[in-house]
C-alpha cells in the first residue's frame, strides 16, 4: 500500500516517534543516473513510493543520506589539480555526507598544475575534527608532535629556505565520524588517490605512520599485512611504488605511550639514512 504523506503529516508522525522510509525531495534526475552500483543499493535514495515503517522506534536523527557517486575513471592518468579537484567532489563513499572539507594534503610550495618536488611522502590515516574543519592534515595534537619531528630532521610542512621536500598526507581524504578507525570499503575506495599522490610525487622515501597506513601501503608487498603487530614491521625498509618504505608509529599513539618516541625517532633515524643512499634528483 502507499501513502502520500504532506509536510505536516510527517511532522506529526515524526512526533509520535514514527519514521517514514521515503525521502520528502526525490533526488535529482541527473544524480540518479551517476549513482554508483556497487556502492549505493544499501545506501543510496530509495526509489520505493512513501509507506509507513511496520515497527514504531523512538526517532532517529540521522545525517541526510549521501548519494554515493561512482569514483570517476582514469585517476591514475590525473595530474595534480586534476587529481585535488577530483578528491575535493568525490561522494565514493559515505564519509562525503558527514565531511567539511576533504583534506587532499600539505607540503612544499608547488606551481598549481604541478605536484610538489618531494623527498619525503609522509601518511597518516585519517583527517581528525580540526583536520576536517580546517582541510588540512596534521593540525591537532598529533600534527604539533609531527611538526616537531619534522623540525628534528631540519624539515617542516610548509618547506621554507632550504627544507622543501616534504608532502603529508593520509589514507583517508575524508574524516570518520566521532574518529572512529577507518572502515576496509573506505580504505578501498579512498587508496587510489593515495596510489596517484604517490606516482605524482615520486618521493624519495616514506613514512607510514600508523597502523592504517602501514596496511594500505604494504599491503601488496607484505602477505597478511593486516595480521601482523607493526612493532613486527618496524626497522626494515619496505617499498611500495618502488619506493623505500620505513613503518612507525602514529604521532597519536606516541601521544598517549610517550616512551614510544624514542622508537619513533630511532624509525626516523632510519629513514634519514636510507635517504643517504638514495640519488640526487
Ligand atoms: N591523524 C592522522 O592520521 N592524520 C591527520 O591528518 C590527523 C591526525
Amino acid at each position: 500500500m502507499s501513502v502520500h504523506l504532506d509536510q505536516r503529516q510527517r511532522a506529526m508522525l515524526a512526533e509520535m516517534g514514527v519514521r517514514v522510509w521515503s525521502p520528502v525531495q526525490e533526488p535529482q534526475a541527473s544524480q540518479v543516473s551517476s549513482v554508483a552500483t556497487a556502492t549505493s543499493a544499501a545506501t543510496a535514495a530509495p526509489q520505493a513510493p512513501a509507506r509507513v515503517a511496520p515497527a514504531v522506534h523512538a526517532p532517529v536523527t540521522r545525517p541526510a543520506t549521501p548519494i554515493l557517486v561512482q569514483r570517476p575513471e582514469g585517476i591514475d592518468q590525473m595530474d595534480w589539480s586534476t587529481l585535488q579537484h577530483t578528491v575535493s567532489q568525490c561522494q565514493a563513499c559515505s564519509l562525503c555526507g558527514t565531511r567539511h572539507n576533504t583534506v587532499f594534503g600539505v607540503g612544499a610550495h608547488a606551481e598549481p598544475t604541478q605536484a610538489p618536488q618531494v623527498d619525503w611522502l609522509i601518511v597518516g590515516e585519517a583527517p581528525g575534527e580540526n583536520e576536517d574543519l580546517q582541510g588540512e592534515p596534521f593540525v591537532g595534537q598529533a600534527g604539533q608532535l609531527l611538526d616537531n619531528i619534522l623540525s628534528a630532521m631540519g624539515l617542516s610542512r610548509q618547506g621554507e629556505g632550504q627544507c622543501a621536500g616534504v608532502y603529508i598526507t593520509n589514507v583517508l581524504k575524508c574524516r570518520p565520524p566521532g574518529n572512529r578507525n577507518p572502515k576496509p570499503e573506505e580504505v578501498a575506495q579512498c587508496l587510489p588517490y593515495l596510489e596517484r599522490q604517490v606516482a605524482l610525487l615520486q618521493p624519495k622515501i616514506i613514512l607510514a605512520m600508523g597502523r592504517f597506513a602501514v596496511q594500505a601501503l604494504l599491503r601488496d608487498s607484505v602477505p597478511d599485512v593486516e595480521t601482523i603487530p607493526l612493532g613486527k614491521l618496524r626497522g626494515q625498509v619496505h617499498s611500495y611504488q618502488g619506493v623505500p618504505v620505513v613503518v612507525t608509529y602514529h604521532p597519536a599513539y606516541v601521544l598517549r605511550n610517550l616512551p614510544e618516541k624514542a622508537k619513533v625517532w630511532a624509525d626516523v633515524c632510519l629513514a634519514m639514512a636510507k635517504m643517504q643512499t638514495q640519488s640526487p634528483r
